[in-house]
Protein backbone atom coordinates (compact mmCIF):
# COMPACT_ATOMS: atom_id res chain seq x y z
CA UNK A 1 0.00 0.00 0.00
CA UNK A 2 1.26 3.69 -0.56
CA UNK A 3 2.11 6.19 2.13
CA UNK A 4 -0.07 8.14 0.45
CA UNK A 5 -2.87 6.60 0.82
CA UNK A 6 -3.63 5.80 4.18
CA UNK A 7 -5.96 2.57 4.87
CA UNK A 8 -8.86 3.86 6.99
CA UNK A 9 -9.49 2.16 10.82
CA UNK A 10 -11.24 -0.94 10.57
CA UNK A 11 -13.05 -1.98 13.55
CA UNK A 12 -12.42 -4.76 15.81
CA UNK A 13 -15.79 -6.97 14.03
CA UNK A 14 -15.18 -5.73 10.70
CA UNK A 15 -11.57 -7.03 10.25
CA UNK A 16 -11.45 -8.62 6.55
CA UNK A 17 -15.17 -6.88 5.41
CA UNK A 18 -15.60 -5.00 2.66
CA UNK A 19 -15.95 -1.61 3.36
CA UNK A 20 -18.49 -1.51 0.57
CA UNK A 21 -20.69 -4.67 0.53
CA UNK A 22 -19.34 -6.44 3.93
CA UNK A 23 -18.25 -9.67 2.43
CA UNK A 24 -15.22 -11.09 3.62
CA UNK A 25 -12.66 -9.78 1.91
CA UNK A 26 -8.73 -9.63 1.83
CA UNK A 27 -7.96 -6.36 -1.08
CA UNK A 28 -8.25 -2.84 -0.59
CA UNK A 29 -9.47 -0.24 -3.41
CA UNK A 30 -7.36 2.84 -3.09
CA UNK A 31 -9.49 6.41 -3.36
CA UNK A 32 -7.04 9.26 -5.32
CA UNK A 33 -8.37 12.85 -3.76
CA UNK A 34 -9.09 15.27 -6.45
CA UNK A 35 -8.66 19.30 -5.22
CA UNK A 36 -12.07 19.55 -4.36
CA UNK A 37 -12.77 16.13 -3.14
CA UNK A 38 -13.66 16.23 0.54
CA UNK A 39 -11.69 13.50 2.10
CA UNK A 40 -8.04 13.21 1.54
CA UNK A 41 -6.61 10.41 -0.41
CA UNK A 42 -7.17 7.15 1.53
CA UNK A 43 -7.94 3.04 1.05
CA UNK A 44 -10.43 0.82 2.35
CA UNK A 45 -11.11 -2.76 2.57
CA UNK A 46 -12.52 -4.29 -0.56
CA UNK A 47 -13.82 -7.53 -2.20
CA UNK A 48 -12.57 -7.94 -5.29
CA UNK A 49 -16.01 -7.28 -7.44
CA UNK A 50 -16.72 -3.97 -5.12
CA UNK A 51 -12.90 -2.98 -5.54
CA UNK A 52 -13.51 -3.44 -9.92
CA UNK A 53 -16.78 -1.70 -9.82
CA UNK A 54 -15.27 1.50 -7.53
CA UNK A 55 -12.24 1.68 -9.83
CA UNK A 56 -14.79 1.98 -12.87
CA UNK A 57 -16.79 5.05 -10.27
CA UNK A 58 -14.68 6.90 -7.99
CA UNK A 59 -16.87 10.15 -9.01
CA UNK A 60 -16.86 12.52 -6.67
CA UNK A 61 -16.37 10.96 -3.28
CA UNK A 62 -15.66 7.74 -1.27
CA UNK A 63 -19.29 7.68 -0.31
CA UNK A 64 -20.07 8.45 -3.73
CA UNK A 65 -18.35 6.00 -5.05
CA UNK A 66 -20.33 3.54 -2.89
CA UNK A 67 -23.72 4.23 -3.72
CA UNK A 68 -22.04 3.50 -7.44
CA UNK A 69 -21.21 0.27 -6.42
CA UNK A 70 -24.71 -0.51 -4.46
CA UNK A 71 -26.33 0.62 -7.62
CA UNK A 72 -24.19 -1.59 -9.53
CA UNK A 73 -24.55 -4.49 -7.22
CA UNK A 74 -28.11 -4.48 -7.80
CA UNK A 75 -27.80 -4.43 -11.18
CA UNK A 76 -25.94 -7.56 -11.59
CA UNK A 77 -27.85 -9.12 -8.93
CA UNK A 78 -31.33 -8.45 -10.29
CA UNK A 79 -32.76 -11.86 -10.38
CA UNK A 80 -31.38 -12.78 -6.96
CA UNK A 81 -32.85 -10.26 -5.51
CA UNK A 82 -35.87 -10.56 -7.41
CA UNK A 83 -36.33 -13.80 -5.69
CA UNK A 84 -37.09 -12.29 -2.19
CA UNK A 85 -39.31 -10.03 -4.13
CA UNK A 86 -41.50 -13.16 -4.88
CA UNK A 87 -41.03 -15.05 -1.56
CA UNK A 88 -41.05 -13.95 1.48
CA UNK A 89 -39.50 -16.38 4.28
CA UNK A 90 -42.96 -16.86 5.98
CA UNK A 91 -44.42 -17.93 2.88
CA UNK A 92 -41.35 -20.11 2.26
CA UNK A 93 -42.02 -21.59 5.29
CA UNK A 94 -46.00 -21.77 5.35
CA UNK A 95 -45.58 -23.56 1.41
CA UNK A 96 -46.88 -26.86 0.77
CA UNK A 97 -43.16 -27.60 -0.95
CA UNK A 98 -41.56 -30.46 0.75
CA UNK A 99 -40.30 -31.91 -2.48
CA UNK A 100 -36.64 -32.22 -3.46
CA UNK A 101 -36.99 -29.15 -5.66
CA UNK A 102 -37.90 -26.73 -2.94
CA UNK A 103 -35.04 -28.14 -0.59
CA UNK A 104 -32.65 -27.33 -3.48
CA UNK A 105 -34.49 -23.83 -4.27
CA UNK A 106 -34.24 -23.09 0.27
CA UNK A 107 -30.08 -24.00 -0.31
CA UNK A 108 -29.37 -22.21 -3.68
CA UNK A 109 -31.62 -19.46 -4.40
CA UNK A 110 -32.84 -18.49 -1.75
CA UNK A 111 -29.32 -18.35 -0.14
CA UNK A 112 -28.17 -16.17 -3.30
CA UNK A 113 -30.85 -13.66 -2.20
CA UNK A 114 -30.08 -13.31 0.86
CA UNK A 115 -26.19 -12.86 0.11
CA UNK A 116 -27.21 -9.98 -2.34
CA UNK A 117 -29.88 -8.50 -0.37
CA UNK A 118 -26.91 -8.51 2.55
CA UNK A 119 -24.44 -7.11 0.49
CA UNK A 120 -26.55 -4.11 -1.56
CA UNK A 121 -28.29 -3.12 1.92
CA UNK A 122 -24.72 -3.32 3.64
CA UNK A 123 -24.17 0.07 5.48
CA UNK A 124 -20.38 1.34 5.25
CA UNK A 125 -19.20 2.30 8.78
CA UNK A 126 -18.15 5.84 8.94
CA UNK A 127 -14.07 6.77 7.84
CA UNK A 128 -11.70 7.44 10.22
CA UNK A 129 -8.11 7.41 9.93
CA UNK A 130 -5.57 7.22 12.88
CA UNK A 131 -8.53 7.85 15.28
CA UNK A 132 -9.46 10.60 13.00
CA UNK A 133 -13.23 10.80 12.24
CA UNK A 134 -13.82 12.35 8.15
CA UNK A 135 -17.03 14.42 8.63
CA UNK A 136 -19.29 13.57 6.40
CA UNK A 137 -22.56 15.26 7.97
CA UNK A 138 -22.24 18.18 5.61
CA UNK A 139 -21.51 16.17 2.69
CA UNK A 140 -25.00 15.80 0.26
CA UNK A 141 -24.69 12.38 -1.34
CA UNK A 142 -27.65 13.94 -3.46
CA UNK A 143 -27.07 16.02 -6.19
CA UNK A 144 -29.00 18.73 -7.49
CA UNK A 145 -28.53 20.25 -11.33
CA UNK A 146 -30.80 21.74 -14.21
CA UNK A 147 -33.77 22.45 -10.83
CA UNK A 148 -33.90 18.16 -10.88
CA UNK A 149 -32.73 16.59 -8.33
CA UNK A 150 -30.80 13.15 -7.85
CA UNK A 151 -30.42 11.21 -5.06
CA UNK A 152 -26.67 10.78 -6.12
CA UNK A 153 -23.73 12.03 -8.78
CA UNK A 154 -24.32 8.45 -10.23
CA UNK A 155 -27.55 8.90 -11.41
CA UNK A 156 -27.23 12.06 -12.90
CA UNK A 157 -24.47 10.77 -14.89
CA UNK A 158 -26.67 7.65 -15.80
CA UNK A 159 -29.31 9.94 -16.66
CA UNK A 160 -27.28 12.39 -18.68
CA UNK A 161 -25.88 10.16 -20.73
CA UNK A 162 -28.95 8.19 -21.42
CA UNK A 163 -30.86 11.46 -22.24
CA UNK A 164 -28.10 13.16 -24.30
CA UNK A 165 -26.43 9.57 -25.96
CA UNK A 166 -23.12 10.13 -24.21
CA UNK A 167 -20.62 7.74 -23.19
CA UNK A 168 -21.49 7.25 -19.68
CA UNK A 169 -17.80 6.37 -18.50
CA UNK A 170 -16.63 9.03 -20.39
CA UNK A 171 -18.82 11.56 -18.98
CA UNK A 172 -18.29 9.85 -15.25
CA UNK A 173 -14.35 9.95 -15.63
CA UNK A 174 -14.53 13.69 -16.31
CA UNK A 175 -17.33 14.74 -13.18
CA UNK A 176 -14.21 12.70 -11.33
CA UNK A 177 -11.19 15.13 -12.59
CA UNK A 178 -13.50 18.32 -12.01
CA UNK A 179 -15.55 17.84 -9.62
CA UNK A 180 -19.75 17.90 -9.13
CA UNK A 181 -19.56 21.42 -8.98
CA UNK A 182 -18.42 21.91 -13.00
CA UNK A 183 -21.08 19.19 -13.49
CA UNK A 184 -22.29 20.87 -16.60
CA UNK A 185 -18.40 21.60 -18.20
CA UNK A 186 -18.26 18.05 -17.93
CA UNK A 187 -21.55 17.49 -19.64
CA UNK A 188 -20.47 20.07 -22.43
CA UNK A 189 -17.13 18.37 -22.96
CA UNK A 190 -19.16 14.70 -23.31
CA UNK A 191 -21.32 16.66 -25.83
CA UNK A 192 -18.05 17.86 -27.74
CA UNK A 193 -16.66 14.36 -27.88
CA UNK A 194 -20.08 12.56 -28.62
CA UNK A 195 -18.06 11.02 -32.18
CA UNK A 196 -14.18 11.42 -30.95
CA UNK A 197 -12.32 8.32 -30.45
CA UNK A 198 -10.78 6.53 -27.30
CA UNK A 199 -7.53 7.68 -28.26
CA UNK A 200 -9.40 11.46 -28.27
CA UNK A 201 -11.07 11.05 -25.44
CA UNK A 202 -7.96 9.89 -23.27
CA UNK A 203 -5.94 13.06 -24.42
CA UNK A 204 -9.11 15.27 -23.70
CA UNK A 205 -9.25 13.72 -19.95
CA UNK A 206 -5.42 13.73 -19.87
CA UNK A 207 -5.48 17.49 -20.58
CA UNK A 208 -8.18 18.10 -18.45
CA UNK A 209 -6.57 16.74 -15.55
CA UNK A 210 -3.32 18.91 -16.11
CA UNK A 211 -5.87 21.51 -16.03
CA UNK A 212 -6.56 20.98 -12.63
CA UNK A 213 -3.70 20.51 -11.07
CA UNK A 214 -2.70 23.65 -12.46
CA UNK A 215 -5.97 25.36 -11.13
CA UNK A 216 -4.24 24.33 -7.48
CA UNK A 217 -0.51 25.77 -7.83
ZN1 LIG B 1 -17.59 -5.89 -1.56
Amino acid sequence: MSADFPLIDIPFEQRHTCWFCAEPCADTFEYPAQAYTPHPSLAVPSCKECKKIASKNPLTSIWDCHMAVKDELMRIYAKHLAIGENWTEQELAESEFSCKVFEGFKKSAWFMYQVAKGRVSAAPWPISINGVALDSTDYQLGFQFDGVNYSSIAKAVDHYSQMLGLDKDFLQQLVSIVGRHRFAYAVRVSRLNIVASKAVKRQVLQDIANESTDDIS
